[in-house]
């Protein structure tokens, strides 16, 4: 048993989950019936645990879809109560639930929906001293958090446990997801995103809007990913970025790759245990410093007129492959505290990301610590690409 878990379940002991009893077979039929399943990958579903960080937006449906489908065991870890505006997209909690802890109203839905199914309540937030404790319990991952502190650290104490870890992220219209898995083959998170940005360089939870839609497709794709995973069927997002645009409904593919220097996953790892970010997610970023803005147009002209300047791109390297305007030095926002001294204080510094929202981050950043002439590009690469260069290609 982790920290602060309650076993919620008839059930005790190993012993259920040797085959399936007569009302179990009836209710997975249709699952029985598929080839790729079958009775015994029924059988196998019901002898995973599967760890669900996080109660909310992306938890919800993948709860539900893996309680559905027999799922044996459940952990739930989420330390919040459920809050009317967490209603049009978390479809575990009922407007009755408002104000209760997230997990219990979570048993409760699950239970209902499956009275097979073992739920365990983690009512504490993943930390440090908690997380691998967690997570030794459970098979896989489904990594449902907002925030960069249980996000890095579930990506480590995953890859410690050489455990998958089903990732996804939502932003307004904007949806993603993937496997990291290091001992599959493919890249984890520190691949791409060695470390957190510095505290107040990205939007908070709060601030960040999302289509009440969004995280039900995110998080069900997450749980079929976890499914195939334990099945072992299919080709799993192991080294694949899936990107979803609700409001072109297009999805679109990016492959991923190990960084062989990876902190964590790489050939000399500089991180083996466990680390506690600042929860930078839950304050509001400092707004006070407002920094110069400039239109792409305004930008391009300047660069035409042949004085000096230095075009910065914070994007990550992933993007920077996708996309790129000529001439541009790439440092990512989460890499610019260590290496400014890579850049000209007297140097006129034009920074951009891929919309502007790093980037006017980092702008504030580089201002507080001494810059004097630091502007944002105001809309990033993709307005430099609608409106200047067509070639760029827009992501
Ligand atoms: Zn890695």
């Amino acid at each position: 048993m982790g920290p602060g878990e309650k076993l919620e379940s008839g059930r005790k002991g190993p012993s259920h989950v040797q085959g399936l009893s007569a009302e179990e077979q009836r209710r997975y039929s249709r699952h029985i019936l598929i080839p790729e399943i079958g009775r015994a990958g029924q059988e196998k579903l019901k002898a995973a645990r599967i760890l669900c960080l996080g109660a909310g937006g992306l938890g919800s449906p993948a709860a539900l879809y893996l309680a559905a489908a027999g799922v044996g065991t459940i952990g739930i870890v989420d330390d919040d109560q459920v809050a009317l505006s967490n209603l049009h997209r978390q479809l575990l909690h009922g407007t009755a639930d408002v104000g209760r802890p997230k997990t219990e109203s979570a048993r409760d839905r699950l239970r209902d929906l499956n009275p097979h199914l073992e739920v365990r309540l983690h009512a504490c937030r993943f930390e440090s001293a908690n997380a691998e404790e967690i997570l030794r319990d459970y098979d896989l991952i489904v990594d449902g958090t907002d925030n960069f502190a249980t996000r890095y650290l579930s990506n480590d104490v995953a890859v410690f446990a050489r455990k998958p870890n089903v990732y996804g992220s939502i932003f307004r219209f904007d949806g993603q997801t993937t496997v990291f898995a290091p001992h599959l083959g493919g890249p984890c998170y520190r691949c791409l995103f060695p470390e957190p940005p510095p505290p107040g360089s990205v939007p908070s939870c709060a601030e960040a809007g999302v289509l009440g839609v969004l995280p039900g497709i995110v998080g069900t794709m997450q749980a079929t990913e976890a499914l195939k995973l334990i099945l072992g069927i299919g080709d799993s997002l192991v080294g694949r970025l899936l990107h979803f645009d609700a409001l072109k409904m297009k999805f679109r593919e990016f492959n991923l790759r190990q960084d062989p220097d990876c902190p964590v996953c790489g050939q000399h790892p500089t991180i083996t245990r466990p680390i506690d970010y600042e929860m930078f997610c839950h304050g509001a970023p400092d707004l006070t410093r407002a920094v110069p803005q400039v239109g792409v147009r305004a930008l391009h002209e300047r660069m035409q007129s042949g004085q000096p300047y230095v075009l910065l791109d914070v994007r990550e390297p992933f993007e920077f492959e996708l996309a790129r305007i000529e001439g541009a030095n790439l440092i990512p926002l989460g890499e610019l505290p260590q290496r400014t001294n890579e850049l000209d204080r007297e140097s006129e510094i034009f920074v951009f990301c891929h919309s502007g929202t790093r980037s006017e981050r980092a702008a504030e950043f580089l201002c507080a610590a001494g810059f004097s002439k630091v502007t944002n590009v105001a809309g990033g690469i993709d307005a430099w690409s609608e409106e200047i260069d067509p070639n760029v290609p827009r992501y």
